[in-house]
């Protein structure tokens, strides 16, 4: 049996998804056929040129839905907005680096909202939605950071241990439904989030960029190369197809061998 990927029909959320790997993944599940709905914090002109122009390159139906996903009310409405979420992609995120005792408390409160409680509402709107459409699958962003641990980055380890905790009891809860629910574990990937610590690391260690990259966010990574946007939007596109049917409340890394370490 050759197993085909063609999504059309579907509808795809999002989260996170005006730059980085959330647009990456976008684009990916825009070219296997889905529908898509981009989404952050912001509402420029720019988000939605950025829509136009991910549906003139791939032909399918792309909004841009305005939500943040630090309030729990938006990421339950921004489902609701979508009014179809076959797909949800759960990957805003963000990033703060400081010891424990040091570590602004709002900082903690935002990135444990952002990166891990967001899933959980969206999740609590998409599953009856998935439910009534007899078809889903929910893929939480996670990180190697999901599944290691880091110093200085408390709030962001925990958070991503807690994505992989929720996407076990998603994937759990709807074991009997045809839904699955998955994590995927990137190692480092050159985005708008990695390239804003790279001047501070230089700093703090003295050190040239090219340093900071292959002995700093790189030296767990022995691959030595960044993943692409492109491989976790393409894994995403695998988890989406009927291959994957059987594949529930697991990770995939996507890190060079970074947790094989
Ligand atoms: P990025 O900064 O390019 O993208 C983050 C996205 O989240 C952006 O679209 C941003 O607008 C959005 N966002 C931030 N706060 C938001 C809010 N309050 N509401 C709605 N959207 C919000 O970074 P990225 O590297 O593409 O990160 C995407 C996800 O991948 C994150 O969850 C991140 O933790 C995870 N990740 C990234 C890496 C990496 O090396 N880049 C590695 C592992 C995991």
């Amino acid at each position: 049996m050759a197993f085909e990927i063609d999504l059309s029909g579907k509808t795809a959320v999002i989260t996170g998804s005006n730059s980085g790997i959330g647009l990456g993944v976008a684009i990916q599940l825009a070219k296997a056929g889905a529908d898509i709905v981009l989404n952050s914090f912001s509402d420029t002109p720019e988000d939605h040129a950025l829509a136009a122009s991910v549906a003139d390159q791939t032909g399918v139906n792309v909004r841009y839905i305005q939500a943040d996903m630090s309030k729990a009310d938006q990421c339950r409405a921004l489902i609701e907005k979508a009014g179809a979420c076959d797909i949800l992609v759960n990957n805003a995120g963000i990033q703060h680096v400081a010891g424990i005792p040091d570590f602004p408390v709002e900082k903690w409160d935002a990135i444990i909202a952002i990166n891990m409680s967001s899933a959980f509402h969206t999740s609590a709107i998409a599953m009856p939605m998935m439910r009534a459409a007899g078809w889903g699958r929910i893929v939480n962003i996670a990180s190697a950071h999901g599944l290691t641990a880091s110093p200085y980055k408390s709030a962001y380890v925990a958070a991503k241990h807690g994505v992989v905790g929720l996407t076990k009891v998603t994937a759990l809860e709807t074991a009997k439904d045809p839904i699955t629910c998955n994590a995927i574990c990137p190692g480092y990937v050159l985005t708008p989030i990695v390239e804003k610590q790279i001047p501070d690391t230089m700093k703090e260690y003295n050190m040239s960029k090219e340093d900071v990259i292959e002995n700093i966010l790189l030296a767990r990574q022995p691959s030595k190369e960044f993943a692409t946007v492109e491989q976790v939007g393409g894994n995403v596109v695998f988890l989406c197809s009927d291959a994957a049917e059987q594949v529930t409340g697991t990770t995939i890394s996507v890190d060079g061998g970074w947790t094989a370490l």
